[in-house]
């Protein structure tokens, strides 16, 4: 038996014929940019998550980049995250020009650990930027608090997190602005790349769609009047639709980015989202069989509640690491390191003058974790298979 770390085929033979015709149906219209199923998806997504807006952008990562500038974070800026992350996360801050100050993380939830983001709170600290690792919330009751105590923003990265819950509040409604990304890979995930900002303050959306399309035409006017705290109007005439001739698209306030969702991608993802709770919950119920089967032998993932973790990845620890990753490849079965370096000990980041020792838990994951298959719908066999040599290679 071969077992993959994430299979996407099985999700995909669910609604591949109907995104094929969605897609013939759409070179029928021609409309390619900023399309009816762009515009329909971010209505279904903002519905699903219970917030008032959805931005649906490029990438994950231009999300992340998006919301900083949405907020007025640059040059000279710190921003609060942990070293525990995919690498966009601090590339988005440091893009911007800001500062990634890192706290660690929890060993047992890999988490910001927010009892210690006081202490690296500074005059010029203006947002906390949590990460929902694994598809697991983080304590955003004590991260809120702290932004609230302290009059700072709080920007989720909820890219590996979508569909998890918080006190019954969906994760990416839980902070002034939050970002997802639909690589191929997370939870919810298109055919290519794809993200999105939500957020339910209405200033900050027009400037995110501002910043989406070069900062040009009506978006870019109130932003540029928001940001500016301007009360008159700039009248620009709306003429034609957004393909093909619109003059407001050649008026420009801010200088934003070219990062939006393709038409493309919106069929695959509306196709998709209808299924996101039921993937979830298989999901669950694989990590649940992980856990009883495991959980004398490997230090199996914690959860703070049924609702709060969608598996993103199943990550495991434990100090023999190489030992049972080789174990499992030679029996087909494929594993993942997340992280292999903490985003501190990164040589991109090697200016901001952290060293080896500077947060213990995350150097001591980065040397214990592994991910093992965690996809919707695998089959009884196949989690059996993935446990029996996990049981084998920690016992051989
Ligand atoms: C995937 C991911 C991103 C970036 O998303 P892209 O769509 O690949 O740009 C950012 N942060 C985290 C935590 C991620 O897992």
């Amino acid at each position: 038996m071969k077992i993959k770390l994430i299979d996407l085929k099985k999700q995909h033979d669910l609604v591949q014929k109907d995104i094929l015709a969605d897609i013939e149906n759409m070179f029928d219209n021609s409309n390619f940019i900023m399309g009816d199923n762009v515009k329909q998806f971010e209505k279904e997504f903002s519905e699903y998550l219970g917030v008032k807006h959805c931005i649906s952008v490029g990438n994950g990562t231009d999300a992340l980049v998006i919301s900083l500038k949405a907020l007025g974070i640059g040059v000279g800026d710190e921003v609060i995250t942990t070293p525990y992350t995919f690498f966009a996360t601090a590339e988005a801050i440091a893009f911007v020009g800001a500062i990634p100050v890192f706290v660690d993380v929890l060993e047992d939830t890999f988490n910001i650990d927010p009892s210690k983001i006081e202490e690296v709170i500074t005059p010029k600290t203006k947002v906390i930027m949590p990460v929902h690792i694994f598809g697991q919330t983080c304590d955003m009751k004590k991260i809120n608090e702290i932004a609230k105590k302290h009059k700072l923003y709080v920007i989720e990265d909820a890219c590996q997190s979508v569909g998890s819950k918080y006190d019954e509040t969906m994760s990416g409604n839980l902070s002034d602005i939050a970002c997802f990304s639909f690589f191929p890979t997370k939870n919810l995930g298109c055919a290519g790349d794809g993200g999105a900002i939500v957020t339910n303050n209405d200033d900050l959306a027009t400037i995110c769609k501002a910043y989406r399309v070069h900062g040009s035409g009506e978006n870019g006017s109130m932003a540029y009047n928001i940001i500016h705290n301007k009360k008159e109007e700039i009248a620009v005439e709306n003429t034609s639709d957004n393909t093909v001739y619109n003059a407001q698209k050649y008026f420009n306030y801010l200088i934003g980015h070219n990062s939006r969702l393709d038409e493309i991608q919106a069929i695959v993802l509306r196709n998709k989202l209808p299924l996101l709770d039921e993937m979830n919950q298989d999901r669950k119920k694989t990590a649940k069989f992980y856990d009883e089967h495991l959980n004398n032998h490997y230090e199996v993932p914690k959860f703070d509640g049924e609702e709060n973790h969608v598996y993103h990845l199943y990550v495991l620890q434990t100090d023999n690491r190489e030992k049972v990753i080789s174990y499992l490849n030679d029996k087909n079965i494929a594993t993942g390191i997340y992280y292999q370096v903490p985003l501190h000990l990164q040589k991109a980041l090697e200016y901001l003058n952290y060293k080896e020792g500077d947060f213990p838990v995350a150097e001591k994951l980065s040397t214990t974790a592994f991910a093992i298959p965690m996809h919707p719908f695998m089959t009884d066999e196949e989690k059996q298979y993935v446990v029996n040599n996990l049981l084998e290679a920690i016992n051989e």
